[in-house]
């Protein structure tokens, strides 16, 4: 089966295509429940326009081995 006939849009956007200088990758926990404070922390640093990775647990996912959660 073609995969095309099942996609739907549900929403555009036109994002800007031209090449940027991003500030620092952010690697965040994607609970929502922090997101006002990591922006404040973000803004506090200057930080205005993070490439985030979310992920869950966020950078600690990456630091602890799967032995130590
Ligand atoms: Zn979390």
């Amino acid at each position: 089966m073609d995969g095309t006939r099942l996609r739907r849009k549900v929403f555009h956007f036109d994002s800007p295509a031209e090449a940027y200088t991003a500030d620092p990758a952010v690697v965040c926990c994607f609970d929502h429940r922090i997101n006002l404070t990591v922006g404040k922390f973000l803004q506090r640093k200057a930080i205005l326009h993070p490439d985030m990775i979310i992920v869950a647990g966020g950078a600690k996912t990456l630091a602890f081995s799967p032995q130590r959660f």
